[in-house]
Order: structure tokens, then sequence, then C-alpha cells
């Protein structure tokens, strides 16, 4: 009987999970782990290998178990996502693509975005109001990206891409001014430049931008974390320019979605700990 009750428990230890196809390159067991040891909470974080055929099977699975606090979501299933659990906070409406899932205790699963506070949160103390800003690409990370600044009441937007049409598509889905240009055209004086494009992460093509036009207080900001120190940022800081890297959103947008997993805000004062794990 003892040996059952132990069982049981051992069985309801929280959880939770980031599903991707393919997963094995989630930084996010790293990351979460080390928030939970170093706050000594019972529960665990695993990296799941989910593929599109099975996104639907591995929902109704998880929604049953009352151990599973919910799931990080990476490519290609975020926009998937959204079929499948509920959406009080109008995702779909809005970014457009979902990295979070919570189980409530009832087994609801509600959906959320933490991609784009995380995104934000290296920026938060700046006045960003009427600031020309350039944003390079248009997809998943982008669309993130493009809702924070809209919130935060930013100026003219720029959007370079490859693909111009998806990003005029973007600046009316989130009601921004600006304009669209190809990937080499000059720069205008931003005081703000997002790479949200995957150029520059390795086994992809580079990122070459003439950062002259930019102003000496321009601050220059790649989602890109592999490698760190992207072409962009290296090119960024020899200009004297300051830079954000991608560690900083990645952090950010889990430690949003730890507290909602395990019920508690990550340790504080352990980031650079943290990155140096994450670059090891
Ligand atoms: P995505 O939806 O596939 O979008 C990729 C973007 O890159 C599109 O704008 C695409 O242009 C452009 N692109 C891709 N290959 C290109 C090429 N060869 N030449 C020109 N443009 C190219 O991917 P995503 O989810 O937005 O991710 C984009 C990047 O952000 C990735 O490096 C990802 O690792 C990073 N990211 C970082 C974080 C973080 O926490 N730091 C979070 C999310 C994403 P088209 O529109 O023309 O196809």
């Amino acid at each position: 009987m003892a040996a059952r009750h132990r069982n049981r428990t051992a069985m309801s230890a929280p959880y939770a999970e980031v599903i991707g196809d393919p997963i094995a390159q989630s930084k996010s067991p790293l990351i979460h782990g080390f928030w939970l040891k170093a706050l000594g909470l019972p529960g665990d974080y695993r990296r799941r290998h989910v593929t599109p055929d099975d996104l639907a099977a591995y929902i109704g699975e998880r929604r049953a178990d009352a151990g599973w606090r919910g799931c990080n979501v990476t490519i290609p299933h975020k926009v998937a996502v959204m079929d499948l659990v509920d959406d009080p906070g109008n995702i779909r409406g809005t970014i457009g693509a979902m990295n979070t899932i919570v189980r409530q205790p009832d087994g609801a699963l509600i959906g959320t975005n933490t991609d784009a506070a995380g995104f934000y949160a290296p920026l938060a103390e700046l006045d960003l109001q009427g600031a020309p800003v350039v944003v390079v690409g248009a997809g998943g990370a982008a669309r993130a990206v493009l809702f924070a600044l809209a919130r935060a009441g930013v100026g003219p937007v720029t959007i370079l891409n490859r693909s111009p049409l998806k990003a005029m598509g973007l600046l009316a889905t989130f009601g921004l001014k600006g304009d669209v240009a190809p990937l080499d055209a000059s720069l205008p004086p931003a005081a703000l430049l997002v790479n949200a494009s995957s150029l520059g992460m390795t086994g992809q093509p580079p990122l070459d931008l003439d950062l002259a036009p930019l102003p000496d207080d321009a601050i220059v900001y790649d989602l890109v974390y592999a490698p760190l120190q992207t072409g962009l940022l290296k090119a960024a800081a020899a200009r004297g320019l300051d830079t954000v890297d991608g560690l900083d959103m990645l952090i950010g947008q889990a430690a949003l979605a730890f507290e909602l997993f395990f019920g508690a805000p990550p340790p504080e004062g352990r980031d650079e700990e943290l990155r140096a794990l994450l670059t090891a």
C-alpha cells in the first residue's frame, strides 16, 4: 500500500515540456531545469519530439494528465496549436502564433505567447514612443516583435524582408505606419534595429547591412542566439552601438512561461550563471 502511494505521488510530480519537430536543439530544458534546481522546486521540464501528425493526439493525452503543467511550443507547431487550445487572450487575432500552453486544474488548456513580452523586456526602460525602427524579417518571430513594438507606440517601422508582400501584410495587421524594403536597401536613421529573420544563424546566409546611417545612440537587437555574437552584433559593437543578443529574449520568454507552469518566478540575480551555462 505504501509503495503504491509512493508510486502515485511520483507520477503526479509536476512537469512541463517543450514540443517541436525537430526538438534536440531546444535550450528550454536547460533554462527551466536550472531554475527548478536553483529554487529547489519539485518538478521536471522535458524535451518532447512531436511531429505535426502527432500534435492533436499529444495535446489530447496531456489534457488528461494532472501532473502536466503545460508546454512550450516551437517550430513548426506555433500556428497549428491555436486550433487545439482555448484562446482567452485572443492570441490568434493579434500575434497569430502561440508559444506556451498552460493546463488549468480542470483540464482546460490555455494558449498564450510569451515571445512578445520576452522580446520587449530588455527595452522596457526605454521610451520608444514615436521612435523610428527597422525590423528585418516577417516570420513568426517578427510578428511577436511587431506586436510588442506597436504596443510601445513606436514611430515609423521599416520592414526589410525577402518577401515584401508578407512584410506589407504585417504592417497592416499591427496597425503600424512605415514601409517595406528589400534586404539590400539602405537603412533609415532608426533608433532601434531588430533582426527577427533567420539570417546570421548558423547554417544560414549572413545578414549584411551597412549600419552607417544609424545614429550613434541606436540600439541593435539580434534575436538569433546561435551563434550568440552574430555578424550583425559584431558590426554594431565595432561602430560603438549598444547591442542586445538573442539570449535576453530566450530567457525572458522562458521566465514568463516558468511562472505559469510552476507558480513561482525564476530566481533573481542568476542570469549571468544561466547565460554561462547556455553558452558553454
Ligand atoms: P520563420 O517564421 O521561419 O521566419 C524566418 C524569416 O527569415 C522570414 O522573414 C524569412 O523571409 C527570413 N529568411 C529565412 N531564410 C532566409 C534567406 N535565406 N534569405 C532571406 N531571408 C530569409 O522563423 P522565426 O520563427 O520567425 O525565427 C526567425 C529567427 O528568430 C530564428 O533565427 C530564430 O532562432 C529566432 N528566434 C529567436 C527567439 C529568441 O528567444 N531569441 C525566439 C524566436 C525566434 P521570408 O519571409 O521571405 O520567407
